[in-house]
């Protein structure tokens, strides 16, 4: 069993003893909290032109290279921001302002708050893109919306597809669909909050227009986030002020969590031949629940990432099980859990065609950077004895 305390944070932030929450929030890397540190101890703005801000301007475009090479950009298209919901709020608004209005997004049914609720405000046409039963983009639906497009109705098309699911870890086809939106004329955004680190990303071979990171799902601090900008995709700020990020993103950057983000998206990139080996472990876990309890498993039937696993017991509701895992020293989630901490339907699983009662006892493992592959065993051990004092002994 991973020691958590010992291993990852200096005190008793969460109690708890395995940390099985990645996705939610990776724990900081050392590389990062190094990295924060020195820029901290800069402290000066980047955009001044003295000695200490040119030092600052030296960290600043490092952890954009940083970014860069991670997702095979080149640096000057990257663009800071404070964190995945500006990066994606700022893609999305800056393009249907950019078109003046005239586009239609169209948002897939499975794309994370960040994206649907600021779609919702930018002052356009959406529509939803639909997904299969498994959770992907159902690209026959998006061929046949395509070939009815009508330029003078709908405008530009605009999709907005993630590149990989946080509740579910489902994988996306991206690049099939970014390919078919580009024939129609069209623009991609894709949401890569949850790729990046577990999946390589490169901007070049998906084909898309902009791409949004954020800095605490790769061991990062919170806060600190980036979107690529595809050179000659244009855009239109939200933020003005000082000019800063090529007059994309005004305001002084965060210079500290940025070294950080670059830091620990270099770590991360390091590391992802040791997190895709996670979904051996993962796998295992999974047929053990499967085979012991009968759990369903999300999007088992596709590509996920290998270190997510969403599943769920009918009559084991999903806040039971995130607490009686809390009691046994894992800390886990409910898959859709939201920022009150309260557990509310997953609009992902509805998508899938889940029911409510499976939807609603759905809970999600995820792990990363500080995990050992015996973990997802405990985990297992852990969930099985709380059903067994549960919905198993009724059964
Ligand atoms: N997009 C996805 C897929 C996410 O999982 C998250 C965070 O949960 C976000 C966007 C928002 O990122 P941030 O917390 O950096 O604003």
């Amino acid at each position: 069993m991973q020691i958590f305390l010992q291993t990852v944070v200096a005190g008793d932030i969460c109690g708890c003893m395995i940390y099985a929450d990645y996705n939610a929030t990776a724990p900081v890397r050392p590389e990062a909290k190094t990295a924060m540190l020195a820029a901290l101890e800069v402290g000066a703005n980047p955009s001044s032109v003295h000695g200490p801000g040119r030092a600052a301007r030296k960290l600043l475009e490092q952890a954009r290279s940083q970014v860069g090479i991670a997702i095979g950009a080149r640096a000057q298209d990257i663009i800071f921001t404070s964190g995945g919901t500006e990066a994606n709020a700022l893609a999305l608004h800056g393009v249907a302002a950019q078109l003046e209005g005239k586009c239609t997004l169209l948002v897939s049914a499975i794309e994370h708050e960040a994206v649907a609720k600021n779609a919702g405000y930018a002052g356009v046409a959406i529509e939803t893109a639909y997904v299969t039963a498994n959770g992907q983009l159902d690209l026959d639906w998006l061929r046949e919306r395509l070939v009815k497009w009508d330029q003078d109705r709908d405008g530009t098309p605009v999709l907005a597809l993630m590149m990989a699911n946080n509740e579910t870890g489902v994988v996306q086809p991206l690049s099939e669909a970014a390919a078919l939106v580009r024939e129609a004329g069209g623009l991609t955004h894709c949401d890569a909050v949850q790729g990046l680190g577990k999946l390589m990303v490169n901007v070049g071979l998906l084909g898309v227009d902009y791409l949004a990171l954020s800095a605490h799902k790769v061991g990062g601090p919170q806060g600190v986030g980036a979107l690529w900008v595809r050179s000659g995709a244009s855009l239109k700020p939200v933020l003005f002020g000082g000019g800063q990020e090529r007059s994309l993103r005004s305001g002084t950057e965060n210079l500290s969590g940025i070294a950080g983000f670059g830091a620990a998206t270099e770590a991360a990139i390091r590391d992802m031949p040791k997190l895709q080996a996670l979904s051996v472990a993962r796998d295992a876990m999974e047929a053990k629940l499967i085979s012991q309890a009968g759990v369903t498993v999300f999007g088992a039937g596709v590509e996920r990432l290998a270190q997510t696993s969403n599943f769920a017991i009918a009559g084991f509701r999903a806040e039971t099980q995130v607490m009686a895992m809390d009691l046994a020293g894992v800390a886990v989630s409910s898959g859709s859990a939201c920022s009150s901490g309260k557990v509310k339907r997953s609009l992902v699983l509805s998508a899938m065609g889940v029911d409510d009662d499976l939807s609603e006892s759905a809970v999600r493992i995820s792990f990363g950077w500080n995990t050992a592959p015996r973990d997802f065993d405990d985990v297992a051990e852990a969930w099985l004895e709380a059903a067994r004092r549960t919905v198993l002994k009724t059964a």
